[in-house]
């Protein structure tokens, strides 16, 4: 094995654990955003922030509209 098989297979590994990390923040993030609708179908007021009942953006508590997907947001 010379070494532009190495550097190839380091490549190659490298591009498989950034997909792997990538997957598991969006599947994290999709529960989150499923868990945020199931508990209450309005959007959440925390900390000064509104999350978005459509997207899950966190918006400041005076916007009206999400500032992520521009939907209206309750409360
Ligand atoms: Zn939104």
């Amino acid at each position: 094995m010379d070494q532009t098989q190495i550097l190839a297979l380091i490549g190659a590994a490298i591009i498989g654990i950034v997909a792997t990390i990538l997957i598991l923040r969006r599947q994290r993030q999709q529960e989150e955003e499923a868990e945020a609708t199931r508990d209450n179908p309005f959007a959440v007021s925390t900390e000064g922030m509104k999350r978005c009942p459509n997207c899950g953006f966190g918006n400041l508590v005076t916007d009206a509209t999400c500032s992520s997907c521009g939907r209206s947001l309750p409360g």
